[in-house]
């Protein structure tokens, strides 16, 4: 149902105040005459004029209209949307943490050097690396960096290498990183199971190959059995081994990226390690490398001398400094106190759980969806709607259908190189009743594909705004405050 209240975009109303400041007790400033003219206002910010009360009220009625993890299921392939424990939050809070400044002496810090030095030492031992630095902010900044290393590698080597291998599976961000770095993006097509075809492959690796990325296990959710293989033939070559790291939920305790041959890797701390993401906030990428390649990580470098820890900047081979200051502090501590309270043990539940649940969610939904790749999948699986797409309606129209039983759709469209793609991670955080409720609804919606499409081709019915023209909405977002025109108001009379 529409409330009146979401049809009401302005509430603003002149000279209405939510807040009172004391009057001024410091001399004012000339601003006219201390500042450059063309940085002082003509006229007064247009700012909404609202009560307290009024206010509190528009920020809780957004954030009940965003779906979270907190409040439903989030089936999103390859970006890991699994419950968050509320004591990282917690401990992310603490004044000692929270209230600390990048600038402070590194005396008056130990402890939080001690968490970020311990940290690097525990994703070291996570991901089978040698050394890790903490700085990037996302995964997508940790893959440049990893990529700027194998340049600095190349380089140091009196060599100019600059192909980047990357199968046609891969996460878009990763050839993305690639052509930023300075490299030429060569795909790699899969073979009919899934997996990186080991004689394309050999065609195209050579003496240009820079690096080739992967991810293991794939989008598709499946292992890459041959990896060994895989990095024998590009290590041959004089390349090295990119390990895209993002999701690690099928891995953790299992295997790692350093048993596998590769030589980089990077996590994704908003999405293995229990930070809240989704919504565009602040990320962690750290990246892992293996000995050769630490003479070139960024800098500062989070050490140990004696028993003190430190900031050192003295490694002249560095590609240099990826971030303002050390990293994404609050999501490192998150990630921290994570790891702390799982455990060795706890981390490999993770594994085990994650790839039970894709295996029983996928067992359940095969006999209603073509699956491309019947078979074992790791911590995701895809299905296809091409069954459905016959009938008239495609996967869109399924994903639109979810919303109206509070589910967040799972990833489609990706990877790209299955039709119509339906691609589902369940998480380990879930129970058994939840992968039971949305397989029956998932199973339901595909009963209406059959039976009375029309329903699934005007999904959503019961969200507030219907179908968004996706492509305006991200070209041209609005995003900051724009007083309402008149005709809005009048609508809602009418
Ligand atoms: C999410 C993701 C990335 C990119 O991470 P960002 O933090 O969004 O930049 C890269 N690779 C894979 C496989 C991912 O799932």
């Amino acid at each position: 149902m529409v409330e009146y209240n979401d049809l009401i975009f302005e509430i603003s109303r002149p000279g209405r105040i939510g807040s009172s400041l004391p009057e001024s007790d410091v001399e004012s400033v000339d601003i006219q005459n201390k500042l450059p003219k063309h940085l002082i206002r003509d006229v007064p910010a247009e700012l909404p004029e609202v009560s307290e009360l009024q206010l509190v009220r528009h920020y809780t009625a957004l954030s009940n209209k965003n779906h979270g993890i907190d409040n439903g299921f989030y089936p999103l392939g390859s970006c890991t949307m699994k419950y968050n424990p509320k004591i990282n939050e917690d401990v992310a809070r603490l004044e000692g943490f929270s209230r600390i400044h990048p600038y402070q002496p590194v005396e008056t810090v130990q402890g939080a050097l001690e968490v970020l030095y311990e940290l690097q030492e525990e994703l070291a031992v996570i991901t089978g690396m040698d050394a890790v630095t903490l700085q990037p902010s996302a995964g997508a900044q940790g893959e440049w960096t990893g990529l700027m290393m194998v340049k600095a590698y190349h380089a140091q080597k009196g060599e100019t290498r600059k192909q980047v291998l990357v199968p046609d599976s891969a996460h878009g961000t990763n050839p993305a990183s690639a052509t930023v770095a300075g490299f030429e993006t060569i795909t790699i097509p899969s073979n009919e199971n899934g997996l990186v075809n080991l004689e394309e492959l050999k065609k195209h690796v050579g003496p240009d190959t820079a690096a080739l990325m992967l991810t293991n296990p794939n989008t598709l959710g499946l292992f890459e059995k041959e990896i060994v293989e895989i990095a024998q033939v590009v290590h041959e070559a004089g390349g090295l081994l990119y390990y895209d790291g993002a999701n690690a939920n099928a891995i953790l305790g299992k295997t790692t990226p350093g048993q596998m041959g590769f030589d980089i890797v990077h996590l994704n701390l908003h999405k293995t390690f229990t930070t809240p993401h989704g919504g565009g906030g602040p990320g962690a990428g750290p990246v892992g490398v293996k000995e050769k390649l630490i003479p070139f990580l960024p800098v500062p470098r989070v050490e140990k001398d004696g028993g003190n820890y430190v900031l050192n900047s003295n490694h002249p081979l560095s590609i240099g400094r990826v971030k303002g200051y050390y990293g994404n502090f609050g999501i490192l501590l998150r990630a921290y106190t994570y790891i702390r309270t799982m455990g060795p043990e706890g981390l490999r539940q993770v594994s085990e759980s994650a790839v039970l649940h894709a295996n029983y969610l996928r067992k359940r939904l095969e006999p209603y969806f073509e699956a491309p790749y019947a078979q074992i999948c790791k911590h995701e699986f895809v299905l296809s709607g091409s069954r459905q797409k016959k009938l008239g309606v495609r996967t869109l129209d399924m994903a639109k259908r979810l919303l109206d039983f509070g589910y967040h759709p799972p990833t489609i469209y990706f990877p790209l190189n299955v039709e119509e793609c339906l691609m589902i991670e369940p998480t380990e955080t879930e129970s058994k009743e939840t992968l039971d409720a949305f397989a029956d609804v998932m199973i339901q919606i595909s009963k209406e594909v059959e039976e009375n499409p029309g329903i699934v081709l005007e999904a959503p019915h019961s969200t507030v705004i219907g179908r968004l023209d996706e492509v305006q909405a991200a070209r041209q977002p609005i995003l900051r405050y724009e007083k309402a025109v008149e005709v809005e108001k009048e609508t809602v009379k009418s």
